[in-house]
């Protein structure tokens, strides 16, 4: 059996924790690794690698911490290939899913490699007489993050480069459901050159969390999951006064106006709604048809119904099963209970099978229509490939809808009327919106910006924010006399 590595002050080691964690192929739930539950000593060696490594990495010039990143782009680059297999095999997803979640990690290392010009202060000269200020932006020490099964390449790399870019170092602790492919980033990362302890990956689950939010040598943690674990995370983070930034779970809406291209709808919603069985953060879970566009419903509904599910290998798998029995189990718990509070099941893919592999996670797409806001599917967070519909008679009323909804990760407009899709970007209380796009994630020069009970804290991550979410500014007001200073003391606040 193969044991997931722990990696401390740069080596990888097997633990020697007693409880292991399987990890599964969710095509056929066979076991392929077995990940451990690091102990407290492994963490506590962990966070003091990252201590001891951050008195000599925060002095390194930020022109070399963008080197490592430049080297590391390459090599994640070349081994694109073989890291998605890893991710394919360990999540479910299809290869060329699996490419797009190693690719929208690269991306961010892209922006990481950026980081002279991102770390660079402010001045202003004379601010009084003979007097100018200026400031600096300075790393905070150790960050850590804790990171999802759904994108195990890019959510990782959402964090730690940003972080170490800046000057910090780095504890991660990946999804116990997907541990092996966080393994492999961190194999190129010290391929590229990265110093002993400047990142460091333990695993394991809650146990192995709670330790990172409350040592006092730990700064500042990054979070993406689901809500309570979020607001659990950012309660204890805070409460041992460090810096948290926590991405949770969503129900993202889509709005259909009846000048929409056709078309474009149907094709943007099959891939948006059941694509990677549902399991993304930005995935389309509700769509809202207005008016004469309802018309479409049937339409989309046949276009889901063919949509096949299979095996990561095969071409024409159009996703992969969801991730654990348990997830599958709660996801026909949801189905089920639209069948019983009255939704309209249009397509049904609760008995669902793939021949050769019976024993894994599937579930065929499902639409649900009539669905209204009392309902257990429109309430919760599905993550699986189901779709809700429901109806509004104007766009006010889709906006209310949507507003109403306590999540805010992302949302999206169809139509090709302006004024239409101007008054939604303004006034939808949803922090990334698509107009014409299915599913608005930001490239890694701005940030991603959920809102409501889709994130907590105030700094997203990568673009600018991330920059100041992991570092300090210090601003120095000086002044370099020729002279002796006239007069007696200053006895006032002014600088003059
Ligand atoms: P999860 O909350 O179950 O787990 C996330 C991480 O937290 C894992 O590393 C896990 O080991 C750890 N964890 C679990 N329970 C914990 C506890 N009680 N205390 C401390 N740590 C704990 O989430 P998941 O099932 O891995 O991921 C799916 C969720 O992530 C969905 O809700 C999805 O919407 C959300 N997500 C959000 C974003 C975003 O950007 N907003 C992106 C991706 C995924």
């Amino acid at each position: 059996m193969k044991h997931v590595p722990l990696l401390i002050n740069g080596e990888f080691k097997n633990s020697d924790a007693t409880q292991h964690i399987d990890v599964t192929n969710p095509a056929n739930n066979e076991v392929i690794a077995q990940a451990p539950c690091a102990t407290e000593d492994e963490i506590s060696q962990a966070i003091a690698s990252a201590k001891t490594a951050f008195e000599t990495w925060k002095d390194v010039p930020v022109t070399e911490r963008a080197r490592l990143m430049m080297r590391y782009q390459a090599l994640l680059k070349e081994h694109q290939k073989d890291i998605a297999e890893t991710l394919a095999q360990e999540t479910g997803k299809t290869f060329d899913d699996a490419m797009g979640d190693v690719w929208r990690g690269i991306e961010v290392v892209e922006q990481a490699m950026n980081v002279p010009s991102l770390m660079m202060g402010e001045t202003a000269e004379n601010v009084a007489r003979g007097i100018d200020t200026y400031s600096y932006t300075q790393p905070l020490g150790v960050c850590a993050g804790i990171t999802p099964f759904n994108f195990p390449a890019m959510i990782p790399l959402w964090m730690f480069p940003l972080a170490i870019a800046c000057g910090n170092t780095f504890v991660l602790k990946p999804s116990e459901q997907d541990p092996l492919t966080p393994v492999r980033l961190a194999e190129l990362f010290k391929e590229a050159g990265a110093p002993d302890g400047v990142l460091n990956v333990i695993h394991g689950g809650k146990e192995q969390v709670e330790p990172l939010l409350t040592h006092p040598d730990i700064k500042a943690v990054s979070f993406v999951g689901s809500v309570p674990v979020g607001q659990h995370i950012y309660r204890t983070a805070t409460a041992h006064m460090k810096r948290a930034q926590c991405f949770a779970g969503a129900k993202n809406h889509t709005v259909i106006m009846p000048d929409a291209n056709k078309e474009h709808v149907l094709n943007n919603l099959v891939g948006a709604s059941v694509g990677a069985a549902g399991q993304r953060c930005m995935a389309i879970s509700v769509a809202v048809f207005v008016g004469e566009a309802q018309q479409w419903i049937p339409e989309l509904a046949e276009r889901i119904k063919a949509v096949k599910p299979g095996p990561w290998d095969q071409k024409e798998s159009a996703y992969g099963p969801v991730i654990s029995p348990q997830a599958k189990e709660r996801v026909l718990r949801l189905i089920d209970s639209g069948k019983q509070q009255g939704a309209t099941c249009l397509v049904d893919g609760s008995d669902f099978t793939v021949e050769g592999y019976e024993n894994g996670n599937w579930i065929g797409p499902t639409v649900f229509s009539d669905v209204t806001d009392e309902m257990d599917i429109y309430k919760e967070e599905i993550f699986g490939p189901v779709l809700s519909i429901m109806n509004a008679d104007s766009l006010d009323d889709a906006l209310t809808l949507v507003n109403n909804n306590p999540y805010g990760n992302g949302t999206s407009i169809f139509t090709s009327n302006g004024a239409a899709a101007r008054k939604y970007q303004h006034e939808v209380t949803v922090g990334q919106v698509g107009i014409n796009i299915p599913i608005p994630v930001p490239l890694p020069f701005f940030s991603f910006t959920g809102w409501k009970n889709s994130f907590f804290g105030d700094l997203h991550a990568y673009g600018k924010q991330a920059i100041r979410f992991y570092s300090e500014t210090k601003t120095i007001t000086s002044r370099w006399l020729e002279d002796d200073i006239p007069g007696g003391p200053n006895m006032t606040i002014s600088l003059g």
